[in-house]
């Protein structure tokens, strides 16, 4: 029976997704065997990125610093923004490599069950982003769950009034596929073949 610190330790790492109990074991004695070479760089890293963690003030995207890498980048696309529920779409979209532009989080979906309406979301600041000029295209990239393709209705009908093409990823997404959960190449197809809204 390990003591209680380890213990602790066993079960924080046991909450991680895609960890269990047992995996989360097994890491911690793996750590326990590289205290030098593991366990201080990992401690490091992480009080590193908590002392650093900010949420963009442009997109939403958590970075540690803001504006987020993407946002400053000068050579990604200004004119196109790819709107996302999470900030773990937007990871799974920009591993896939394929989109150049920035991105918008909106902190969730429009949700009738959970409460969740228009104002709970970044939706305002995104109509802002497009108002202040120079976008030409809108991704909507939400998931192909059912309060994802009403949050893509609802967004495109907001932006209507904008003059901005608004497409969304081609139905190749499987339904109720979360985009976290698809791999790269079928991100990439669905990207690449991204349709008009209408
Ligand atoms: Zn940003």
């Amino acid at each position: 029976m390990a003591s209680q610190e380890i213990e602790n330790l066993a079960s924080a790492l046991a909450r991680l997704p895609g960890l269990g109990p047992r995996s989360a074991r097994r890491a911690v004695l793996w750590l326990l065997k590289r205290r030098e070479t593991a366990l201080d760089q990992l401690l490091g890293a992480m009080a590193e990125v908590r002392d650093k963690l900010v949420e963009c003030p442009v997109c939403g995207n958590i970075d540690t610093r803001a504006p987020c890498g993407i946002c400053a980048d000068p050579r990604r696309d200004v004119r196109a923004i790819c709107v996302v529920e999470d900030v773990s779409d937007l990871w799974a979209l920009d591993r896939a490599k394929l989109f150049t532009g920035k991105y918008h989080v909106l902190g969730g979906r429009l949700s009738a069950l959970d409460g969740v309406r228009p104002e709970d979301l970044t939706i305002g600041a995104l109509l802002e982003r497009v108002e202040q000029g120079g976008v030409d295209e809108v991704v909507l990239a939400m998931n192909a769950t059912l309060e994802g393709q009403t949050t893509a209705h609802y967004l495109a009908e907001r932006l209507e009034d904008y003059p901005v093409r608004v497409t969304q990823l081609a139905h190749g997404l499987p339904v109720g596929g979360e985009l976290d959960y698809l791999d790269e190449g079928t991100l990439a197809q669905a990207l690449r073949a991204r349709r008009p809204v209408g």
